[in-house]
């Protein structure tokens, strides 16, 4: 059950729990209570609630209701539903941030007291300004050395509700130099008149995310804190805010990871409430909405969710993943649980003219072939078919039926086509024969039909709702380029009234069917009433968006294959296993896979760089220039996959022909690595030429050490207040200058060399 999947982040675990530095992993997941959760949010719960159980440890509900504003009661309610959907249990009641609003309170007294914060009344913009940049350092505050007595009083007086929105803050008083903007004095507190949903009105201040994660997560005991990669630069101000406040045992530590971006759809909360509160779609739950909610309504299940967050793991590199993924999940967890039924969306009406009028013959068929668990279905005179399941005209390998041809109804009779019935030139219905011989579905004289469709018996089928969902935008990136609205797909939602067998049509509200050769429906939990049920398509049988041209019959070699490979299927072994499904399904892919191999490349290289066509064609380009497979496979994978952050190769500024050309540079040793790794971000961004490009930026190896003396003197005389400081003792000022010295090399030389070199003119 507790499948540990090894990433950084259990890499930081196993060494904390080693080293006795963590006797207990405890996480937290901290959404704030202003939106519904999605599927990025997924992603997430079941990491933190992961790690939990995995290590045996805890994990915390926490409400993050810090800003009164946005944030509302059922929300709350919706948060607590969606992870106990997911399946997961957090440690203990509830926690919400505002149960520590005392606490944080007193504890920006103790800032104060110890000279490390004060009150400020410069305007939120003129904070902003002298704020300064990552250029240009901030200036002081004319308020910066209040007298600790006076900045307490004033923040009483913040407290005690006299003082309108916006009139002063409190800051932390930090450094209006640091090389972090967010260390230059940052808001802890500002005021803000507002009803909160839990604390009412009993306050007016309300504290800054920065200030007050870190003391919530310190309160609740957490070890590893951990969000996504946007907050890597507040780490600093997270340490800070500990540091003052200390010591805490256990001490957290934040560690952030990469947030799901999905393809085809918009995560942000903001976004979707948009979509929400402008009535695009039918609110937080519509089944086409990326939300938990939504997914819940339309099929999704816990299952499929979770693998999928399997599936993706645990990366440092933002990235938009292919949805074909989450399908992909979504799919294969259906194919186990769903029975199979009947259902016609666009029915045609066949008449067998030898069937005895009035006559039902109810046949008994399973569920799931070669399952325990069956269902009568009745067949009489007049049967419905789908409306594409025949052809005047058929292609010469026409498998359904046609004009004088024999079809199998699955389950029931053979029937053949005899007479077409047109109106207008329209065809309105069909007349045929049955072999009364054939029933269950085999003749008596062995005679295969070209092929087996469904159908369902016309007397005797349910009407019901069916809705077929598609992806909710066109584009991949819908928000890439501001104004996301006009990407909406306007057919994302199909409704078609279809008929129904009456056995599936009786199934209850919340229940998952395979509609044989349609898709994996799922009875709409709200909408369906008693004997009108309305199905949700979740999802259709195969990848349709992926370029098979026209429809398939069932594959029945590929799903046994499939199913074999399902039974020792461990999650960390899924997205290997999505690759060998889709290069079992494109001979392109099987085939490069091969070539690659053949070249000497491990079968791991071989696997991701046979996950796209459109990778194969670049890889294969970059061969042709530079025919080392070895090294273009490691920069490839390793470098370009990081930079590239999901985007097509065909839309980054270069080829894979030049990029054959900038591995040969660096297996030439022209470049260093680091240098290499620079000018790889530079091609990507604007593309060039490699060549011209290592003089234009100055990327040459520098061998001289003159070159690299010359850079740290200039360095440390621009830098004169941080060289004194650091001969004084501050010596985490290093990383500054070694950082300072690359840029103006341009990352062309050695970091160890320096380093030494600092060192040495530092300490010399
Ligand atoms: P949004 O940007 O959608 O409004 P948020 O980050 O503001 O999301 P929170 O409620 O603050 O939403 O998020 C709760 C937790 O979920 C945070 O720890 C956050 O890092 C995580 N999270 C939010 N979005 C994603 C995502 N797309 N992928 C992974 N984790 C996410
Ligand atoms: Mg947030």
């Amino acid at each position: 059950m507790t499948t540990r999947r090894a990433n950084f982040l259990t890499d930081i675990i196993d060494a904390d729990l080693a080293a006795g530095r963590v006797v207990r992993v405890a996480t937290r997941f901290p959404p704030e209570p202003n939106g519904y959760l999605h599927v990025g949010h997924a992603k997430s719960i079941c990491l933190n609630f992961g790690l939990a159980r995995d290590y045996e440890g805890t994990c915390n509900l926490r409400m993050d209701d810090t800003n009164p504003v946005k944030e509302d009661i059922d929300y709350v309610h919706s948060i607590q539903k969606d992870v106990k959907w997911l399946g997961f249990d957090w440690s203990g009641e509830v926690r919400f941030a505002s149960d520590y609003f005392e606490q944080m309170y007193a504890a920006a007294e103790r800032l104060i007291r110890q000279g490390d914060a004060y009150v400020d009344h410069q305007s939120v913009d003129e904070i902003r300004l002298n704020r300064g940049d990552f250029n240009r350092p901030g200036v002081n505050s004319p308020n910066r050395d209040r007298s600790v007595a006076e900045n307490l009083e004033l923040f009483q007086a913040m407290r005690d509700g006299g003082l309108p929105d916006g009139t002063c803050v409190l800051r932390g008083k930090i450094d209006m130099a640091h090389p972090n903007v967010l260390m230059r004095d940052p808001l802890l507190y500002r005021i803000r008149h507002a009803h909160h949903h839990r604390t009412g009105d009993a306050w007016c201040i309300y504290p800054m995310y920065d200030y007050a994660h870190p003391i919530e997560d310190a309160l609740e005991g957490i070890t590893h804190s951990i969000c996504t990669l946007e907050f890597e630069s507040n780490r600093e101000l997270y340490d800070w805010v500990l540091d003052r406040l200390g010591p805490w045992n256990p001490r957290p530590r934040q560690y952030e990871f990469a947030r799901l971006g999905l393809g085809y759809t918009v995560m942000s909360k903001r976004k979707l409430l948009q979509l929400v509160e402008e009535k695009r779609v039918h609110g937080w739950d519509d089944p086409r909405m990326p939300t938990i909610a939504g997914l819940r309504r339309r099929g999704v299940t816990p299952e499929a969710l979770r693998d999928f967050a399997d599936l993706i793991g645990v990366a440092k590199n933002n990235s938009l993943v292919d949805i074909g993924k989450l399908e992909f999940c979504v799919r294969q967890d259906l194919e186990k649980r769903a029975p199979r039924a009947m259902a016609v969306l666009q029915p045609l009406s066949l008449q067998l003219t030898n069937w005895p009028l009035g006559q039902t013959d109810l046949l008994t068929i399973a569920w799931k072939t070669g399952e325990a668990g069956t269902r009568q279905v009745p067949f009489g005179r007049e049967i419905l078919i789908e409306r594409d399941d025949f052809s005047d005209a058929p292609p010469r390998d026409w498998k359904r039926l046609s004009l004088g041809k024999e079809v199998r109804l699955f389950g029931a009779y053979f029937v053949r086509c005899d007479e077409v019935l047109r109106e207008n030139g329209e065809i309105i219905g069909l007349r045929g024969t049955v072999d009364l011989e054939s029933r269950g579905g085999e003749s008596k004289d062995g005679r295969q039909p070209a092929g087996t469709i469904h159908w369902v018996d016309a007397t005797h089928a349910v009407d019901c709702e069916i809705r077929l969902y598609d992806r909710l935008f066109t584009v991949e990136q819908p928000d890439a380029d501001g104004d996301f609205l006009p990407h909406m797909n306007p057919d994302a939602l199909q409704v078609l009234q279809g008929q129904m067998e009456p056995a599936a049509a009786e199934l209850p509200g919340g229940t998952h069917v395979q509609l044989m050769r349609v898709g994996y429906f799922f009875s709409d939990p709200v909408d369906s009433e008693p004997g009108k049920p309305v199905w949700n398509r979740v999802i259709g049988l195969r990848d349709t968006w992926a370029k098979t041209p026209g429809r398939t019959e069932g594959r029945p070699e590929r799903k046994k294959e499939q199913s074999e490979a399902k039974k020792d299927a461990v999650p960390k072994k899924a997205r290997a296993q999505w690759r060998a499904e889709k290069r079992a399904a494109t001979p392109e892919l099987a085939a490069a896979y091969g070539r690659y191999v053949a070249l000497g490349l491990d079968a791991d290289a071989a696997d991701l760089l046979t996950e796209e066509t459109e990778v194969v064609a670049f890889f294969d380009a970059a061969l042709r220039a530079h025919p080392n497979p070895g090294s273009l496979s490691r920069w490839f994978l390793n470098d370009l996959e990081g930079l590239r952050k999901g985007q097509p190769l065909a839309e980054i500024a270069f080829d894979g022909a030049t990029f054959g050309h900038f591995v040969a540079l660096l297996d030439g040793d022209r470049l260093t690595v680091p240098a290499g790794k620079q000018l790889l971000s530079h091609l990507v961004a604007k593309g060039g030429d490699p060549v011209a490009l290592i003089g234009e930026l100055g990327l040459g190896k520098v061998d001289d050490s003159d070159a690299v003396v010359a850079a740290v003197d200039a360095v440390l005389t621009s830098l004169p207040a941080e060289t004194a400081r650091f001969r004084a003792g501050e010596q985490r000022l290093l990383g500054v200058f070694i950082g300072a010295v690359l840029k103006q090399l341009r990352g062309s030389a050695d970091a160890g060399a320096v380093r030494q070199t600092l060192l040495d003119r530092l300490n010399g």
